[in-house]
């Protein structure tokens, strides 16, 4: 059965042009609550353990770069079906294929700053959310 939580953040370029709040509105609005959501600005060393899993991709390095560049708001959100609602909700990675009305397509500026990230399983959403909040706390 797929589980009912996932983990978001919001990436530096829709932050930086202000688009947190509208952002975060959409996602209310499509029926997640808000678990657990934080403010902060990774180092580069720890933007690079977020996406160890792209480590051999081409543009890890740029990726690093990129996502502690400014700041990101990390959430974790609850909805039954979570992890596949919410890869609906933002869109295609690239924003130029992400169907009209999602978040990507709205606010996404390119395929590497492109708004907004969604967890792909329920594992990584686990291991994501784990990442920024403490197990060690009740969410
Ligand atoms: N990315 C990039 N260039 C690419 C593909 C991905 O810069 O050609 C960046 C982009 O920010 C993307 C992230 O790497 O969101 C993780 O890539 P993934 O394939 O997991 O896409 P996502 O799951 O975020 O849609
Ligand atoms: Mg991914």
């Amino acid at each position: 059965m797929a589980g009912n939580r996932t983990f978001t953040m919001i990436k530096p370029d829709a932050t930086g042009a202000g688009n947190s709040g509208a952002i975060t509105k959409m996602i209310e609005e499509a029926g997640f609550r808000i678990v657990a959501m934080k403010k902060v600005q990774l180092t580069k060393e720890l933007a690079g353990k977020f996406y160890e899993i792209h480590k051999a991709r081409p543009f890890y390095g740029e990726l690093c770069e990129y996502m502690s560049s400014g700041p990101i708001v990390p959430m974790i959100l609850e909805k039954d079906n979570a992890v596949e609602d919410f890869r609906k909700l933002i869109g295609a990675t690239d924003p130029k294929k992400a169907a009209p009305g999602t978040i990507r397509a709205l606010f996404a500026k390119s395929i590497d700053a492109n708004a907004i990230h969604g967890s792909d399983s329920d594992e990584n959403a686990a291991i994501e959310g784990n990442f920024f909040f403490s197990q060690f706390e009740r969410y």
